[in-house]
C-alpha cells in the first residue's frame, strides 16, 4: 500500500518504482472517493492527473531531468487559477467560469513536475473562518465530522489532514491558512507579503492576500515555497529579492534564538485555558533549552481585528465590484420592466452569499465620503503604527510566538449566526497580514477534548528561512 511521509521519501520510492506517479495518483483518487463526505474538493481532475502521472513516469524512465516537485500531488484552493479548469472562489456568482490562464504559482508548480489533483472547497471569496460560507457546503474536519475545518482554506487543510494529497495551496488574508491548519493538525505557512505572486489568485483584499502552503512537514513546506516564490512581471507588488534555497537551509544547527511573546495574547480572556497553559509550558521548555523568551507589550491587540475588518472590507468592496452580471459573473433573470440598476441589484443579490454581501456593504460604508476619515484613514494609521511596533520588536527578537487561534475547532453551526464571535477567531492571525510578515502554524499540541492545535511563529519581513529553521527545531518538541 502506498503511504506518504515526505517528498524526499516519495522521490526515493519513485526512483525504484517505474510507475510510481501512477500508483500515487490512483492511491489519492481512491482516498478522495472514500472521503467524499468531508466535502474538501469541488472538483477532482481524475483523467488529467492520471495522464500526467503516466507521462511523468515515462519521462523518468526515459532519463529526462526531474523537477523539484516531480510527481508531487497537490490540490489548489478554488481561488487559484488553473488554465482550462473552472475557478469560482466557491461562489455562485462565478459558477461555470473557466480560467483562461494559469496563476503564476500554478505555472511554477507544473514547471517543477507537480500533479494537480483537484480544486479545493473554501469560504466564498476566502471570507470566513469555518468554511461554512461556501456556496457548495461546509467542509468537515476529518477528525470529528461535527466540527468545522476552519477557514477560509478549509478544503485545502482537510486535504492534507485526511491524506487526500501530499501538499496543498490556500490563501491567507487574515489567517486563512494558519487557522484551518491549527484546527486540522497540519502545518500552515503564510510567507511575507510579496514573496509569492498573486497573479491568478482571485483577490479578496489585495494588500493582505498571500498564497500559503499546507503540508505535513517543514521540509516539504520549504521545498514548495522555494518553487512558487519569486519575481513575476505580472504582479507589481511582488518582491524581486532572490529566493533562497529554503529546502537546504532548514537546519538551525543548535542556534539559540530570541523569542518575544505578547502578554496581552497569553492573558486574553477569550483564550482557552488549556491552550494558554500549553503555550506557557512551551515557553518554559524553550527557556530550559537555552533560548531567550521575553514578554513584550502589545497594547494595540484590541484594535487589530477592527482594523483588519475595516481595511479588508474596503478593499473587497472595490475588488468585487467587477462581479456585476455584466463584466463578470452570474446574471439574474430579468423581467421586462427591469432596468440596469435592477440587473446589478438582482445579479449581485442572487450571486453573492450573505457574508460576502455583508462585507461589500461594510466596505462601501467605510469608504463613503462622510465616513472615510473616521474609519478608513484611521485604520490605515493604526496599520502604520503596527508596522512601526513590529519593526522595533524585530530589532531585538528573531520571532514572536503565540497560540494560532484562541480555541480548538468548534461545532459546525456554533458561530454561524454571530459574525462578531466568528471575526474574533482571527485575533491572533490578522496581525501578520496587517504588517506583511511571514507566519506559520505548527501542529505541536493536543487538547484534552481530543483536537489538535498549533503554535504560531512570526518572523521579520523576508525572514522565511529563520521561520522554517525555528519551525523545524520546534517540530522536534512534539
Ligand atoms: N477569517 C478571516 C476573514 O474572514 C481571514 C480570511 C482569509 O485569510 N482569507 O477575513
Amino acid at each position: 500500500m502506498f503511504a506518504f511521509t515526505s517528498i524526499k521519501e516519495y522521490h526515493s520510492f519513485l526512483a525504484s518504482t517505474p510507475n510510481g506517479c501512477t500508483v500515487a495518483v490512483n492511491h489519492y483518487l481512491s482516498k478522495i472517493e472514500e472521503n467524499k463526505h468531508l466535502n474538501a474538493f469541488l472538483e477532482v481532475f481524475e483523467t488529467e492527473a492520471l495522464q500526467r502521472a503516466e507521462q511523468l513516469d515515462a519521462d523518468r524512465l526515459a532519463g529526462k531531468p526531474l523537477g523539484k516537485l516531480n510527481g508531487v500531488i497537490v490540490a489548489l484552493k478554488d481561488v487559484i487559477c488553473i488554465k482550462g479548469h473552472k475557478v469560482g472562489a466557491a461562489s455562485k456568482i462565478l459558477e461555470g467560469f473557466t480560467s483562461i490562464y494559469n496563476a503564476t504559482a500554478t505555472e511554477k508548480l507544473l514547471a517543477e513536475g507537480a500533479i494537480i489533483i483537484g480544486r479545493n472547497n473554501c469560504d466564498e471569496f476566502a471570507m470566513g473562518s469555518s468554511n461554512e460560507n461556501s456556496a457548495y457546503g461546509t467542509v468537515k474536519n476529518a477528525l470529528d465530522n461535527t466540527l468545522v475545518s476552519g477557514g477560509s482554506s478549509g478544503g485545502s487543510a482537510v486535504s492534507v489532514q485526511a491524506d487526500l494529497c501530499m501538499a496543498s495551496l490556500g490563501s491567507d488574508t487574515g489567517g486563512s491558512v494558519r487557522q484551518p491548519a491549527d484546527f486540522c493538525g497540519v502545518i500552515g505557512f503564510k510567507p511575507s507579503y510579496g514573496r509569492i505572486s498573486r497573479y491568478g489568485l482571485i483577490a479578496y483584499a489585495s494588500s493582505f492576500d498571500q498564497i500559503g502552503i499546507f503540508s505535513k512537514n517543514i521540509e516539504d513546506t520549504a521545498l514548495v515555497l522555494e518553487v512558487i516564490s519569486g519575481a513575476d512581471d505580472f504582479d507589481s507588488t511582488i518582491s524581486t529579492k532572490p529566493v533562497p534555497e529554503y529546502s537546504k537551509q532548514i537546519d538551525s544547527t543548535g542556534k539559540k534564538y530570541r523569542f518575544a511573546y505578547f502578554k496581552e495574547v497569553l492573558e486574553h480572556e477569550g483564550l482557552d485555558k488549556e491552550i494558554a497553559a500549553q503555550a506557557n509550558a512551551h515557553i518554559e521548555a524553550l527557556k530550559a533549552d537555552g533560548h531567550t523568551v521575553e514578554p513584550v507589550d502589545f497594547k494595540m491587540l484590541p484594535y487589530v481585528v477592527p482594523t483588519y475588518y475595516v481595511l479588508t472590507t474596503a478593499e473587497a468592496s472595490s475588488n468585487l465590484s467587477r462581479f456585476d452580471g455584466v463584466k463578470f459573473g452570474y446574471r439574474a433573470n430579468l423581467s421586462k420592466d427591469d432596468d440596469l440598476t435592477a440587473l446589478y441589484k438582482k445579479s449581485r443579490s442572487e450571486g453573492f452569499g450573505k457574508e460576502v454581501q455583508r462585507r461589500i456593504l461594510l466596505g462601501t460604508f467605510v469608504l463613503s465620503s462622510g465616513y472615510f476619515d473616521a474609519y478608513f484613514t484611521k485604520a490605515q494609521q493604526v496599520r502604520r503604527l503596527l508596522c512601526d511596533t513590529t519593526n522595533d520588536i524585530f530589532k531585538e527578537y528573531d520571532a514572536i510566538i503565540s497560540p494560532t487561534v484562541p480555541t480548538t475547532a468548534f461545532k459546525i453551526g456554533e458561530k454561524s449566526d454571530d459574525p462578531i464571535a466568528m471575526y474574533l477567531a482571527d485575533i491572533f492571525t490578522v496581525f501578520a497580514n496587517l504588517v506583511g510578515i511571514p507566519a506559520v502554524s505548527i501542529p505541536l499540541f493536543k487538547h484534552s477534548n481530543g483536537m489538535p492545535f498549533g503554535l504560531q511563529l512570526m518572523s521579520s519581513h523576508y525572514e522565511e528561512t529563520t521561520l522554517l529553521q525555528i519551525s523545524s527545531m520546534m517540530m522536534g518538541y512534539k
